[in-house]
């Protein structure tokens, strides 16, 4: 009798691949395992056993499999379900999942690198014959291709060979070397060692009795180590001292003071009282015993707390009676890089118990993680992670987290699967039969729809904890204020007022500018040419830091130039701003202040981003300029000021979301002011005071804001009561790409009519030397979605087919634009 196994492979091809194995395979074989399989002429990947049957392919004959690689499953059941939901929802094929879903090294493919790994001391003897080729082959030369090693050994299946080698840990499986996640370091001081007798102290302190600061510092030093016997921070120094850091610093440089750093969680000496979670405040009191009975009825909740509430509080107590229960609980969040903060938070409360899991960990961290959920390890109870973590083998999930669920990161644009993680989330925890609780200050309209539909749950938290009030916000019209010549540089007077009062009383601001850059273009005063990216359709950027211009879609860059490249003329003028020029400005106005900056460009460095925000933090920044990363989940306690130096260009945006977006982006930045008893200050400039999303920003008008837009969005057809997939077409070759969009707007057009949009070409229509077009189909709420998939896959067969169209790449997008 025959045997045949079904396997999900790697790649974008949207079926599954059939080989035959004999009964002994077929007994031993389980959904969910990896196996080597021949693919092609010479390529062999690791695919993943999606079912055993007796029935052979009917197109081909079915090859046999090369090697079992698991013993176990790696992947479960309802990951296997999950993965088709996916492919089918998001129209992409099961193998893209597959690809996207697991650590890079359980892929183990034909162009993957294997490299020695230095620190294994390898006893010789101990390896077979085989792989101690490969191991001595590796002493002559770094990296090995998969190919190479199948000469070697002169083997087609080698794949053993380098699990062994792997499981011995002497080899490494090469991929891009990312950064791992590092605890936090904060700056403390000592005396020097040079003054460690007392007689050296003595001398020293007459020695500066005449820098009477510097005395102090040093006499509150030596209190505070005999009191509290604690490592001394330069913040805490400053402050017991009535002194500004740079008086600590300017010990530091005469070395009398010694700086050394300490990660954060070995300085917490307090012990188990950081353990027990905080008692909730009347009002989160309440919004947990509402979710709680919310969960009775919904699936799903939507926790609408404004900033500063105490949301975390409330994830915190529904965690820990859900690992009470012995569940697992997956905490999502829009992108870990920004969240230190949150997991020092959460391992105080449990400890070992949280692990932590993102695409920028290194490979070996993110099977460890795997490995711990999949055998649903104490370890790994609860998991804090970006979208990718939706795709750990959990076997037994009660509750997850989707944190700022309004976040536009959840979804994935490129490459496939292109899919959302919020909503994922959903789907994987009906499977799960687990609870969701989207958390906001500012819910998506998606999310606030379904709430109104009573499909979500849905509990407001109106105050913020310790009724600290909301920071007042304020307009500031720079239209009036250029007319009346009452600007410095991008600087209102008014602005300038509330920046100064604030650092007087010692306090810190934030500045958000949601441009990165000097300015974002050159442009010639005398002909009006401004260099453009050889690659891609949009002007270079210029950056002062570096004198260049760059291009932020391809990172082509030149030197900054002197003369325009059309016709000589040396009048170039900058049009427009951008974080380093608001950097600049704010040198020259305040020359005697610490201006840190915080964008895309600033935080590209290893832990570039820990840097800014612990400095930040310890307050040797006064003042952080920064683009939307400054919007997320930070907790700064001395900042009372924050100003938006200019709103239009977010209101302005082509997008039916961009006025949802301005309206979450404004109030989150806001919300970084006045955390604590003091009220906070909001000034946002503008040249456009009386445009309706800025008057509702003002007063915090969210439920004003919701019924507007989504009024707008009924009226025009758009989500969420549409649904909308869009069509990007990609070619190099122009005219192929325009040909192709507008057969394939026809061809959609015959099947849909009306709902269809384009085709047209985006606003940035060539990226990296390929051509761009978009086709764009709403979906009416009544219409089949199934349906409507199965046509637009019908489209593409025969799209695909067309010799004059041949190379062009359709990429389908459902669900955002
Ligand atoms: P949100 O996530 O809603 O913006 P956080 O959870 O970050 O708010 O809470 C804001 C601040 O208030 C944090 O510093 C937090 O430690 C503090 N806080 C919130 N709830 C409590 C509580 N019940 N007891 C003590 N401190 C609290
Ligand atoms: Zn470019
Ligand atoms: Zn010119």
């Amino acid at each position: 009798m025959a045997f045949f196994v079904d396997v999900i492979l790697p790649i974008p091809v949207k079926r599954y691949f059939t080989y035959s194995i004999n009964e002994e395979e077929s007994n031993f074989l389980v959904p969910g395992m990896r196996i080597a399989v021949p693919f092609g002429k010479s390529k062999i990947y690791a695919g993943i056993v999606h079912a055993i049957h007796q029935t052979p392919p009917i197109h081909y004959e079915a090859k046999e499999i090369h090697q079992i690689l698991d013993e176990m499953p790696i992947v479960n059941s309802i990951q296997l379900k999950l993965w088709e939901w996916i492919a089918q929802y998001y129209m992409c094929a099961v193998g893209e999942v597959y690809r996207a879903a697991v650590p890079s090294a359980f892929l183990l493919e034909s162009e993957t690198i294997i490299q020695l790994n230095k620190e294994t001391v390898v006893d010789d003897l101990e390896l077979k014959d085989d792989d101690f080729l490969v191991y001595e082959a590796l002493l002559h030369q770094p990296i090995l291709r998969i190919q190479e090693i199948n000469a070697i050994v002169d083997k087609k299946t080698i794949l053993p060979i380098i699990k062994r080698l792997l499981a011995k840990n002497i080899v490494t499986v090469q991929e891009q070397i990312y950064e791992q996640y590092k605890p936090k370091l904060i700056r403390f001081v000592r005396l020097h060692e040079q003054y460690a007798s007392e007689e050296a102290l003595q001398n020293l302190l007459d020695q500066l009795s005449r820098a009477k600061k510097q005395k102090e510092v040093i006499l509150t030093l030596f209190s505070l180590s005999a009191t509290t016997r604690k490592p001394v921070s330069v913040v805490e120094l400053a402050k017991k001292s009535n002194v500004s850091t740079s008086v600590v610093k300017s010990l530091i440089d005469k070395e009398i003071l010694d700086e050394f750093y300490l990660q954060q969680d070995r300085i917490q000496f307090e012990g188990n009282e950081e353990m027990i979670s905080k008692e909730l405040n009347e009002f989160q009191e309440k919004a947990l015993e509402e979710v709680k009975s919310s969960f009775e009825q919904h699936q799903v909740t939507l926790l609408h707390g404004v900033t500063s509430s105490g949301k975390t509080e409330i994830y915190v107590k529904l965690i820990e009676e859900a690992l009470q229960a012995g569940k697992q609980i997956l905490y999502l969040l829009p992108e870990i890089a920004l969240t230190a903060q949150l997991i020092t938070r959460l391992q105080q409360y449990f400890g070992e118990q949280v692990s932590v899991y993102h695409s920028k960990y290194s490979v070996h961290e993110r099977v460890e993680v795997w490995n711990n959920v999949l055998e649903n390890k104490s370890k790994a109870q609860i998991v804090i992670g970006a979208r990718s973590a939706i795709f750990l083998p959990f076997s037994n999930l009660g509750l997850i987290v989707v944190d700022e669920e309004h976040e536009g990161t959840f979804k994935q644009y490129d490459p496939a699967p292109r899919y959302q993680a919020r909503d994922t989330a959903v789907v994987l925890a009906a499977m799960h039969n687990a609870k969701v609780l989207l958390g906001s200050a500012t819910p998506s309209l998606e999310s606030y729809y379904n709430a109104q539909q009573q499909k979500y749950g849905l509990v407001s938290l109106t105050r913020r904890h310790g009724n600290v009030l909301m920071p007042a916000m304020e307009l500031v019209d720079i239209k009036e204020a250029h007319r009346k010549k009452r600007m410095k540089g991008h600087f209102s007077e008014r602005l300038l007022k509330e920046m100064e009062a604030a650092l007087e009383e010692g306090e810190q601001i934030i500045l958000f500018q949601n441009r990165r850059g000097f300015a974002p273009i050159l442009e010639c005063n005398t002909c009006g040419h401004s260099p453009q990216c050889p690659n891609c359709d949009v002007s270079l950027t210029y950056h002062q830091y570096k004198n260049q211009l760059r291009c932020h879609y391809c990172s082509y860059h030149i030197a900054m130039q002197k003369q325009c490249l059309a016709c000589g003329s040396t009048e170039l003028d900058t049009k427009g701003f951008g974080t380093e020029q608001i950097e600049k400005e704010l040198q020259e106005l305040f020359p005697d202040l610490k201006v840190g900056r915080m964008d895309l460009d600033s935080t590209r460095g290893k832990h570039a981003y820990e840097k800014i925000i612990t400095a930040f933090e310890q307050q040797e920044i006064d003042i952080l300029v920064g683009t939307q990363m400054l919007s997320k989940g930070l907790d700064f306690r001395n900042v009372t000021l924050v100003g938006v130096m200019n709103a239009d260009n977010l209101i302005n945006f082509p997008d039916f979301r961009a006025h949802e977006r301005s309206f979450q982006l404004l109030l989150q930045v806001a919300g970084r002011a006045g955390r604590t008893q003091k009220r906070g200050k909001v000034l946002i400039q503008t040249y456009n005071p009386y445009h309706q999303i800025l008057q509702q920003v003002t007063v915090n008008d969210y439920d004003g804001m919701a019924k507007e837009q989504l009024n707008e969005r009924y009226q025009y057809k758009y989500p969420p009561f549409y649904k909308l997939i869009k069509f990007t077409l990609k070619h190099r070759d122009y005219t192929r790409v325009n040909e192709g969009a507008d057969w394939f707007a026809k061809s959609l057009r015959n099947s849909f009519g009306a709902q269809v949009l384009g085709p047209e070409f985006p606003p940035v229509s060539r990226i990296r030397n390929q051509y761009l077009k978009n086709v764009l189909l709403k979906i009416p709420p009544k219409q089949s979605l199934q349906k409507t998939k199965e046509q637009i896959e019908k489209i593409c067969s025969s799209f695909d087919a067309i010799p004059n169209y041949k190379g062009v790449r359709v990429v389908i997008n459902v669900d955002n634009y």
